[in-house]
């Protein structure tokens, strides 16, 4: 696995939080970060993961991680970022590391 992996995964991490606090990642801001080429891989690992990050039950915002709420979508956000950062970037760097085989198979991937 090469440096640029981490170099993405290190990218991924906000925008990943983001969408699970319920936050919009626009297109646009996602090619200014990662390029044009890796945005679609990109939006598939930031709906993935998000999904692990939180939990809703009712209008009931809890960490996905570690139970912790409720909290507000500002508050997850720097829970997650501040006390949860390295498992978020494990979790990105899976799920980065399973699509880029996806892509790398379909002969269009050069990071691996
Ligand atoms: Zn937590």
């Amino acid at each position: 696995m090469g440096s640029g992996i981490e170099t993405m995964v290190e990218k991924l991490v906000v925008p990943t939080v983001k969408v699970a606090c319920g936050f919009k990642v626009e297109d646009n801001e996602l090619i200014a970060l990662v390029g044009f080429a890796m945005a679609p891989t990109s939006r598939e690992v930031l709906t993935k993961v998000s999904f692990w990050l939180f939990k809703i039950n009712g209008s009931v915002l809890k960490c996905g991680i570690c139970d912790r709420g409720p909290l507000t979508r500002k508050g997850l956000f720097l829970h997650l970022t501040r006390v949860h950062r390295e498992e978020v970037k494990a979790l990105v760097r899976d799920e980065l590391t399973r699509e880029l085989k996806k892509v790398a198979h379909a002969g269009k991937a050069d990071l691996l």
